[in-house]
C-alpha cells in the first residue's frame, strides 16, 4: 500500500519567539517582503523588525492587505515582490494573510515565512491556499507541492489574541480526530482532493490527530481561561499546538469528513448564525458522530467538551433558533452537494439522514443542558 505524508519544514512555538525571528529567518533568504493584517502586524512588527534589522535581513513591509486572499491582491504583493527582489515572504495574521503570502511567496519562488498571531485555523501549517474573489466569493484551491518552510507562532502573542478566536480554532481541531477516523475506518471512496481513504493513511497522520483531541480534552478549559488572562500557560501552549500544528498535519494528510460538509451547508444562511468557521465545525462534529452512530459515551464526551471551552452545541447556541424545517432542509441538501466529502462513507448519505442528524444534535444538546 503506497502512503505519503507531508509537514511543514520547520515549526517554531513560544513565548517571546517573535522577539528572535530574525535569527530564525536568516537561513533561508536576503530580504523579506512581509505582509500581514492590520491587527497582525500591530500586534508584532515593532519586535519582528528589531530583530530582522539585528540579523541583517532586508525588509519591505506592505500595510496595504485587503483583508482578502484574491488572485489581484496576489499579483499586487508578488509585484512589490518582484521589483524588489525579495528571497522570503513572511506572512502575519490570521488565515487569509497567511494563504495570501503562501500564494506570492510561490509566484516569487521565495521561501515561506508563517507567523500566525491567532490558533483558529489550519492555514499556517498547509500547503494550500483558499482563494476567493475580492467580493469574498469562494474561487477554488491553490495547491503547492511543498508546505511553509518556517512556522513561528510567538505564545505571548497569541495569549493575547481575541480569546473566541482560540475557542473556534479548538471548534476546528475538534473535528479532526473524528474526520480522520471516518476516512480511516468509515470511508469507501478515494477523494483524491483534501485527503486519503482507508489503508492510505500513515500512523503518524492518525496518531496527531487522536492527540490533537486528547490534547483539546486535556487543556482546553485551562488554554481559554490564560486567553481571557492575556496569559501563556503550558495549557495554551499544548492548546495553540494542537490548533496550529497537530490538526493541520492531521487533516491534511487524512482529510475532512461530514463535520466540515455540514459546516459547508450551513453556509446558506449566509452570515444569519453569526459564527466562526470552527464554531459551526464543532456543531458539526456533534452531527456528524450522530449520521455514523458513534456511541452516547463519545457523543456525550464531545458535547461536554463544547459546553466546558463554550462552543455551539445546539441550533439555539448557534443563533438559530427560530430556524424554519424548510431551512434546514436547504442545509441539509447543501451539505449533500455532489461534490462533498461527506459521500465518502460506506454508507449514503442524504439530505434526510443529515436533517435528522442535526435535529437529533440539537434535541441531545437542549436535554443536555436542562440535566445541567
Ligand atoms: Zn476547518
Amino acid at each position: 500500500m503506497i502512503k505519503r505524508i507531508t509537514f511543514p519544514g520547520r515549526y517554531i512555538q513560544g513565548p517571546g519567539v517573535i522577539n528572535k525571528i530574525g535569527k530564525y529567518v536568516t537561513t533561508y533568504g536576503k530580504k523579506a517582503l512581509i505582509l500581514g493584517s492590520p491587527s497582525g502586524l500591530k500586534a508584532t512588527e515593532e519586535a519582528m523588525m528589531k530583530s530582522l534589522a539585528e540579523t541583517n535581513i532586508e525588509t519591505i513591509i506592505d500595510h496595504n492587505f485587503g483583508r482578502e486572499c484574491s488572485y489581484e491582491e496576489v499579483s499586487r504583493l508578488a509585484n512589490i515582490g518582484n521589483d524588489e527582489k525579495a528571497d522570503i515572504v513572511i506572512g502575519v495574521g490570521g488565515g487569509k494573510a497567511l494563504d495570501t503570502a503562501k500564494a506570492v511567496a510561490h509566484k516569487l519562488r521565495a521561501k515561506t515565512i508563517i507567523v500566525p498571531t491567532v490558533a483558529s485555523s489550519d492555514a499556517a501549517c498547509t500547503a494550500v491556499s483558499v482563494m476567493y474573489t475580492p467580493d469574498h466569493v469562494f474561487k477554488g484551491y491553490q495547491f503547492y507541492s511543498t508546505n511553509p518552510d518556517l512556522i513561528a507562532v510567538d505564545t505571548n502573542v497569541i495569549a493575547r489574541s481575541p480569546v473566541r478566536l482560540l475557542i473556534s480554532g479548538m471548534g476546528d481541531a475538534l473535528a479532526t480526530w473524528w474526520e480522520s477516523n471516518a476516512r480511516a475506518s468509515a470511508y469507501a471512496k478515494d477523494l483524491t482532493c483534501g485527503g486519503s481513504r482507508p489503508g492510505h493513511i500513515t500512523m503518524a497522520a492518525l496518531t496527531l490527530a487522536k492527540l490533537c483531541y486528547d490534547t483539546l480534552l486535556k487543556c482546553g478549559v485551562e488554554a481559554r481561561r490564560s486567553c481571557e488572562e492575556g496569559v501563556s500557560t503550558p495549557a495554551l501552549e499544548e492548546i495553540v499546538e494542537a490548533n496550529t500544528l497537530l490538526s493541520s498535519v492531521a487533516v491534511e494528510n487524512t482529510g475532512t469528513a461530514a463535520a466540515h460538509s455540514i459546516y459547508d451547508g450551513f453556509t446558506i444562511l449566509g452570515q444569519k448564525h453569526k459564527l466562526y468557521h470552527g464554531e459551526v465545525v464543532a456543531f458539526g462534529t456533534v452531527v456528524q458522530l450522530i449520521l455514523e452512530g458513534q456511541p452516547e459515551k463519545d457523543l456525550y464526551e464531545v458535547i461536554n467538551f463544547c459546553d466546558n471551552v463554550g462552543l455551539p452545541y445546539t441550533l439555539a447556541d448557534m443563533n438559530l433558533a427560530d430556524i424554519t424545517d424548510e431551512e434546514l432542509m436547504e442545509v441539509a441538501k447543501r451539505t449533500t452537494d455532489p461534490a462533498e466529502f461527506i459521500h465518502g462513507y460506506t454508507f449514503p448519505v442524504t439530505p434526510e439522514s443529515v436533517f435528522d442528524s442535526i435535529k437529533a444534535a440539537d434535541s441531545m444538546g437542549i436535554a443536555f443542558k436542562e440535566r445541567k
